[in-house]
């Protein structure tokens, strides 16, 4: 069976969350729970970051506890590494 694909590919910017680990400057503020996402020394602890783009264009970038993100549902889709 020959199925021809055409696949055109439109460039559509979506919103994409990835996982990053804090560093010791971080000032983000999760936007789940208000609380400041903080460093810490002894962990190795991790956020989500989310490229947020409204109507194709960047909007803002969303932060967020890896918790709090799994407990909204993951608005953004699955983080990536
Ligand atoms: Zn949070």
């Amino acid at each position: 069976m020959a199925t021809k694909s055409a696949t055109k590919t439109k460039k559509k910017w979506r919103s994409r969350a990835v996982t990053r680990t804090v560093d010791a400057g971080n000032s983000a503020y999760c936007a789940v729970c208000d609380e400041l996402i903080k460093f810490r020394a002894r962990i190795r602890a991790d956020q989500i970051i989310c490229n947020v783009y409204v109507a194709n264009k960047w909007d803002r970038v969303e932060h967020f506890h890896p918790e709090c993100y799994k407990k909204a549902k993951a608005p953004y889709g699955n983080p990536a590494d």
